[in-house]
């Protein structure tokens, strides 16, 4: 029998005022029950909001330094929980431990960069038009945000979010994915320990289209930032375009990585296989699609099949494996039809597309490493987002071609090419359509202190991480200081 968890409102932990619950199991083994987490509905999110928007009066006075204090403080305990928090990840989400102590790391870098952001929230200062007067401007906090999140990251995200929200003197609700609400709670549980003032982050547990939905409905919330699908992204638009309000858009990829005849294909290969099959395929930065040159395509395919082959899948708490599972049994029907997708399209399936046979799989809902030669641009499998472990390879005869096939998607979010050209890398980093480009390196890999996000449909134009993220989390003010004693009138007076 598992723990019962609690939402966090107000300071208090609390069950859904309904008294619903759901379940949490582990992914790798479906007996393993880790807890029951509250069903919550619209009136926990109304509460959850109603406790923010109070605590947001006096949390936007406080100093954004002293607010950086606590979060230096919330990245210490992060570093002493680091390995409790990988094994609630790994036990929750799936992935295997290395990744998800990779997962905490990415929230302990965030806390400390935010932390440091709280001496830095600079605005301008310009001359005024005017004599006898002072023009500056200044970024100032939005209100009550609500942190919609997904369950692949189930650390990392939340900390992208919150931290910068709660630097520039917002509040926050956070729903984290029902997939992993263990995580978020623990993380919610360190922010308390670390001194956050009640109300200033809350906690709500439960259904996108029910709890997740009332919080993007509610008047008193000023923005929503969001992480997930496409689809779900489009909802939240709409919806908040209806009330006006701020939102943030995460979305979906279909990243390719390109391999050109001039490469070094031995590092090529090592990079598809970590994009490719790092955790089980589903990080929205993925590779799903790899794009070869036909010269090195059959050494590249051959030895993608060899090594995948070799893949350890498995439980993620047994540090001997490579690969864990999907997150759940709706993600792994996924994955199987897009296997027959594939194969219905033409597509040649060399290794993989089914569920292993082996012991240690038979509770949880693991999948093969798969490759795809064969497939052309246009197909679903190198359109659609499969997120799991299936990689699709395109043969192509130039580099224009590579860039023009990479760029075919409705997506833009992460990009990669091999090539030991300068002038090849110099002219991907300017045409390929993404949010990040890397050059040498698989299209995983981000660092917290860059822009974050992508362009066409993986978002709505925003950027997170770096300091670009403090555009989404503050307005900014422009203030005029007139201390001539007189009344001046811009744009008559100066000519
Ligand atoms: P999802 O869209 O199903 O759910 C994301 C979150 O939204 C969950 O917390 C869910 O409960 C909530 N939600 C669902 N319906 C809602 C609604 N109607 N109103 C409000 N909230 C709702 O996505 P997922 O399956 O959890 O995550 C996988 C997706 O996330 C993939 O498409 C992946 O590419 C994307 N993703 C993107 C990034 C990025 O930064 N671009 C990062 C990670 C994941």
């Amino acid at each position: 029998m598992g723990d019962n968890f609690k939402n966090q409102i107000d300071g208090k932990w609390l069950a859904a005022a309904s008294a619903k619950t759901f379940e949490n199991r582990n992914p790798a083994d479906t007996d393993d029950l880790i807890g029951l987490f509250p069903a919550s509905a619209a009136e926990d999110a109304d509460g959850a909001v109603a406790a923010a928007k109070k605590a947001f009066a006096s949390w936007r006075l406080v100093p954004a330094p002293k607010r950086g204090e606590i979060l230096y403080r919330v990245g210490e305990l992060l570093k002493k929980y680091k390995e409790e928090l990988a094994r609630i990840e790994t036990r929750e989400m799936g992935k295997v431990l290395k990744e998800t102590r990779g997962d905490v790391q990415e929230g302990i870098d965030c806390a400390f960069l935010n932390a440091g952001e709280g001496r830095r929230l600079f605005g301008e200062t310009t001359p005024a038009e005017l004599p006898n007067k002072f023009a500056m401007s200044v970024r100032t906090p939005i209100g009550v945000c609500a942190l919609i999140t997904p369950w692949n990251f189930p650390l990392a995200i939340p900390t992208w979010k919150l931290f910068p929200a709660l630097i520039c003197g917002n509040t926050v609700i956070l729903k984290p994915a029902e997939d992993t609400p263990q995580t978020a709670t623990r993380f919610v549980e360190i922010l308390i320990e670390a001194g956050v003032p009640p109300g200033v982050v809350n906690l709500v547990h439960g259904r996108g289209e029910e709890v997740g939905a009332a919080l993007v409905r509610n008047k008193d919330v000023q923005l929503v930032s969001f992480t997930g699908s496409a689809a779900v992204g489009r909802e939240i638009a709409a919806s908040c375009g209806q009330n006006l309000k701020r939102v943030s858009l995460e979305l979906g990829g279909k990243n390719a990585q390109i391999v050109m005849e001039d490469a070094d294909v031995d590092l090529a290969v090592e990079g598809a296989l970590w994009g490719a099959f790092g955790t089980t395929g589903q990080r929205c930065t993925a590779t799903s699609r790899l794009i070869v040159h036909r010269d090195v395509a059959k050494k590249v395919t051959d030895a993608l099949v060899a090594r995948a082959e070799k893949i350890k899948i498995g439980d993620g708490l047994d540090e001997k494996n490579e690969m864990g599972p999907l997150i759940n049994q709706a993600a792994r029907e996924k994955v199987l039809r897009y296997i027959e997708i594939g194969k219905q399209e033409g597509a040649r399936l060399r290794t993989g597309g089914a569920i292993p046979t082996s012991a240690n799989c038979a509770k949880g809902f693991f999948f093969q490493p798969t490759i795809f030669d064969q497939v052309k641009p246009n197909m679903r499998i190198a359109q659609e987002e499969i997120f799991g472990p299936v990689l699709s390879i395109i043969e192509i005869a130039s580099f224009e071609e590579a860039i023009a096939v990479l760029n075919g998607t409705a997506y833009g979010l992460s990009s990669s090419i091999y090539t030991n050209d300068v002038t090849r890398a110099f002219r991907a980093m300017r045409d390929i359509e993404a949010g990040i480009t890397y050059i040498n390196g698989p299209t995983i890999g981000a660092e917290v202190h860059l822009p974050f996000g992508g362009v066409k449909d993986t978002g709505n134009g925003h950027r997170e991480a770096g300091t670009t993220v403090y555009d989404i989390f503050t307005e900014w003010k422009s203030i005029y200081v007139d201390y001539s004693g007189k009344l001046q009138k811009a744009q008559i007076d100066n000519n």
